[in-house]
């Protein structure tokens, strides 16, 4: 049996960065700029008007002061004039502010008679112009790699970058092992039960960025397993479901040696998720979690999500934990790390009373996984622990 962070390297070591694809910017949300962009041109390209009002002569601004208003400036269509002593132009936000005017007053300080406007008011420290540039300048980088979120897209878009270069999903197969088992919206037999934890993963990690496809059930025979490894050819990441322990019907561990998986190690020390294998099979990672479902989408959230990132470009580091005080006391841990189910509020961190590794409505109702190192000891209300977000 090894520690949480040793079965984590070694999972790692099955993790190479993916190759690229440029694509359109319209579908890289989510996706990993694999390379640095630089911006095309200047945003604003021209100093633009930050308001709706007259541009004008700062120098002339003054409470009372009579302008001639002697065209007009909108957003795509500048104003081609000059602006001369005691003229002001008409300009909304976003259009190019005339040459000559360095102000612009915004119109509810103004009074407008005509062709002439006058100044209600001493004029704002604001000049009220966005200058050429002041957002970025054409060259400015966008550093890689970067996830790219909403806010990146709109600034890709800015700078004119039509299509980026992404790294490639990974492409994870899930595989949910078991003869009790059938899908939702199925007619189970009394002896079956539902499988979810694939369904839970796919979320997971296609959120993660990779590319999931869900095969259908193994049965717990060698054929149906074979079957299933076959199936999962291509994929850059195999995650088989149960069938990982030590019973007789156990046999993922088996099968996957047969077909010549090198493994890198089985069992690690954690509560949930002991029975963990992981190796390379046909050129893929592959890893064996538990078939409990909290041990499955744990094992989700401290091992596959850290190797999506990895084969993501992202770098190869443990989902990143924070601390928090407790608000109920804790007994000692045993020797396994522990991830207990938790929910975190404005007065602390607090385990749920029940800690079953089959308890999905429990899993729910967490927002956090508090982390207890192996052996640690009991614990007041106050002290700081560790957890991971959920
Ligand atoms: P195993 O590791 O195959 O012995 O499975 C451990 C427990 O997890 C058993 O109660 C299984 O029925 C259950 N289980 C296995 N796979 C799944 C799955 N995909 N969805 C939900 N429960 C599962
Ligand atoms: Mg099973």
């Amino acid at each position: 049996m090894i520690a949480v962070a040793e079965a984590l390297d070694k999972l790692f070591a099955l993790v190479d960065p993916l190759d690229t694809e440029t694509i359109d910017l319209a579908r890289a949300g989510g996706r990993v700029l694999a390379a640095p962009v630089e911006a095309r041109r200047d945003q604003p390209p021209f100093a633009a008007s930050a308001m709706d009002g007259y541009a004008l002569k700062s120098v002339e601004a003054m409470r009372d002061a009579q302008f001639l208003v002697v065209g007009e400036s909108v957003a795509g269509r500048r104003y081609d004039g000059r602006v001369g002593p005691g003229q002001a132009v008409r300009i909304f936000t976003g259009a190019p502010v005339p040459e000559g005017a360095d102000r612009v007053v915004i119109q509810e300080d103004v009074r407008r008679d005509g062709k002439l406007i006058s100044l209600l008011e001493e004029p704002e420290d604001s000049l009220n112009i966005r200058p050429a540039g002041t957002d970025f300048t054409a060259g400015t980088q966008v550093d890689a790699p970067r996830r790219l979120g909403p806010m990146d897209v709109a600034l890709l878009a800015a700078m004119n970058i039509g299509r980026v270069t992404v790294t490639r999903r990974p492409r994870v197969a899930l595989i949910s092992t078991g003869d009790e088992l059938v899908l939702p919206g199925e007619d189970p037999g009394p002896d079956q039960i539902i499988a979810s934890n694939t369904f839970g993963l796919k979320v997971m990690l296609e959120a993660a960025g990779a590319e999931v496809h869900l095969l259908p059930i193994a049965r717990d025979t060698t054929a149906s397993l074979t079957t299933a490894f076959d199936l999962a050819r291509g994929a850059d990441l195999v995650v088989t479901i149960g069938g990982a322990s030590v019973g007789d019907y156990d046999l993922v561990g088996d099968v996957a040696a047969q077909l010549g998986m090198n493994q890198s190690f089985y069992k690690v020390a954690m509560r949930p998720g002991k029975p963990l294998m992981a190796g390379r099979i046909d050129g893929a990672a592959m890893v064996g979690l538990p078939g409990n479902p909290v041990s499955a989408l744990v094992c989700g959230e401290v091992f596959l999500r850290p190797m999506i990132d990895g084969f993501l470009g992202l770098g190869k580091a443990p989902a990143p934990r924070r601390q928090a005080v407790l608000s109920q006391p804790l007994g000692p841990n045993g020797p396994r790390e522990h991830y207990m189910r938790a929910t975190l509020g404005p007065e602390g961190i607090q385990a749920f009373d029940r800690q079953d590794s089959g308890l999905l409505s429990v899993l729910t109702r967490a927002n956090a996984l508090l982390v207890r190192p192996p052996r640690d000891a009991a614990r007041e209300i106050g002290e700081t622990v560790d957890y991971l977000p959920l």
